[in-house]
């Protein structure tokens, strides 16, 4: 099946193949590229999955996505980005909690410890191939820059997959003092020479925008191709090769749990996803969408409930609202990326619709869909959000009542999907290791509010440290060894610029200064 790519806001003449998608990150546009058409698989189609190594199914998944890559390719790839770099075969099992039918998908067994890695040991590999590709047609010789905002787990999770690769370098903006102790350390201690790290002053839309506003400056990216020979391109969930390995890991849980007994084959499983820039939740739909049995889709957010209000109200208003920091930093946002290309299939497709609407919300901060749309929109999603103070309490009665470690961000969802939980198996999708959060896990099961400070006999523990104290105390001895020896790691990377468009540009033309 020939599967193309067009840009969510009508740019594209022609549709691109995938590895050119993959390169160029966003439209010129400034949209967001989505496949020509979806394929369709029957049950069989995803049962027969289960039988395969996940390497396989990843390469199955992208087949019928019509990827330009041959099956042999599709396997070696594969069989790269889903080895021995994640802790376990499985690389991403699902571990019943209780006995409800509440199943916890385990998104978090990769290098980093967060989700970032299901897709970001995968796209670098593709991202090298498709330069090799282009290469070999005769292409452009220009090596890429790949350009990261991070609210924490992308930037350490792409510097890991695109160190030491060959063709490109990588540059990572984070919030600075808006990450925490062990994201920081995760970042400025990445070993490999085509990386770098900035803090930028401001919060992560800032950050995020800053980054964006530098993406869409044409001249800048021209001075870099002219005198550097080199192209700037995005890791970011908006990279369709970071949403398309997220889709085969909805695929193949349903697969696994009905070949592990847990689901009958059609049966529907809800899935709940803690939600940021809806990336995750995104590749979910697409994976309903493409014929696996899932019934509901529950959209988790924390205090900064923006996308649950928007699914309730159809209006996307971020004009009154404050950006706020809670213990689960990779959901604080405002402006979620991935919803163009929701609100794009939503509405058949409309280009038209979707310039006007995220033009409106560049300029007035604010934009509301059509009623046809909103109707769409809730039909497809439920949603909730808990606020912080529910977010630690509920980490403590898990673990108190199951003795599993959830981390803020899998309690997010956890809560939210409780609430949805009716007859069916429900899927919670587990987006961090606990360890990577440790101090507000330590508060969660404390009791200790989430924004007083540590007491006084840990207040001085590094996370790894902290991490440890949380290891003897629970018996969850798991901490994953990367972040255990954090602490023995050199800083490599200690600079901040300002959160603008120019602070961007400075610093990436510094990085490439060398
Ligand atoms: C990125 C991230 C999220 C949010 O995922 P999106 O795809 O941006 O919606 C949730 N939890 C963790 C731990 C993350 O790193």
């Amino acid at each position: 099946m020939d599967i193309g790519y067009i840009d969510t806001r009508g740019g594209t003449d022609a549709p691109l193949p995938f590895s050119e998608a993959v390169l160029q990150g966003i439209a010129a546009s400034g949209g967001l590229f989505v496949p020509t058409e979806l394929p369709r698989l029957s049950l069989d189609d995803v049962l027969a999955l289960a039988q395969q190594p996940y390497a396989q199914r990843a390469a199955e998944v992208y087949e019928r996505f019509g990827v330009d890559f041959a099956r042999k390719d599709l396997d070696r790839l594969m069989g790269q980005a889903y080895g021995d770099n994640f802790d376990t075969p499985d690389i991403c099992p699902i571990t019943p909690v209780g006995e409800d039918g509440m199943y916890v998908l385990e998104l978090w067994h990769g290098p980093t410890s967060a989700f970032k890695d299901m897709a970001l040991q995968c796209l670098p590999v593709f991202f090298s191939a498709s330069v090799e590709a282009a290469r070999a047609r005769g292409g452009a010789d220009n090596d890429y820059l790949i350009a990261v905002a991070t609210s924490g787990d992308t930037g350490k999770a792409a510097l890991q997959g695109f160190a030491d690769r060959a063709y490109t370098s990588i540059v990572v903006f984070y919030p600075y003092g808006g990450v925490s102790d062990i994201q920081h350390k995760q970042m400025v201690t990445q070993d490999g020479d085509n990386v770098c790290v900035f803090g930028v002053k401001g919060n992560f839309d800032d950050c995020q925008t800053s980054v964006k506003q530098m993406f869409a400056d044409e001249g800048f990216a021209e001075s870099l191709l002219a005198q550097r020979n080199v192209a700037l391109s995005s890791a970011n969930s908006i990279n369709w090769g970071r949403l398309l390995p997220q889709v085969v890991y909805y695929i193949s849980s349903y697969a696994q749990m009905v070949a592990d007994g847990r689901l009958e084959a059609g049966d529907l499983l809800d899935v709940c996803v803690p939600t940021g820039n809806f990336g995750n939740i995104l590749a979910c739909w697409y994976a309903k969408q493409v014929g696996t049995p899932i019934g509901q889709i529950i959209c988790a957010s924390n205090t900064n409930r923006v996308l649950t209000d928007f699914i309730e109200t159809g209006v996307y208003d971020i004009s009154d609202r404050e950006f706020v920091l809670t213990p689960s930093p990779s959901m604080d946002i405002l402006v979620s990326s991935n919803l163009e290309r929701q609100l794009f299939e939503l509405t058949g497709r409309d280009s038209e619709r979707i310039r006007t609407w995220m033009q409106d919300l560049t300029e007035a901060k604010c934009f509301e869909v059509d009623a046809e749309t909103r109707t769409a929109l809730q039909d497809t999603y439920r949603a909730g959000s808990v606020d912080s103070v529910t977010c630690l309490q509920t980490i403590k009665a898990v673990f108190d009542e199951y003795g599993y470690l959830l981390d803020p961000h899998s309690a997010v969802a956890w809560k939210v999907a409780a609430e949805y939980k009716g007859t069916r198996p429900l899927l919670v999708a587990s987006t961090a290791h606990w360890a990577k959060f440790g101090a507000n896990v330590y508060r969660a099961l404390h009791g200790i509010d989430p924004d007083e400070p540590l007491p006084a006999e840990v207040a001085d523990l590094s996370g790894a440290g902290l991490n440890r104290e949380i290891a003897r105390e629970t018996g969850h001895d798991d901490i994953p060894p990367a972040l255990d020896e954090l602490d023995e790691k050199a800083v490599r990377f200690t600079q901040t610029v300002p959160g603008s468009k120019l602070g961007v540009e400075a610093a990436i033309a510094d990085f490439l200064q060398g």
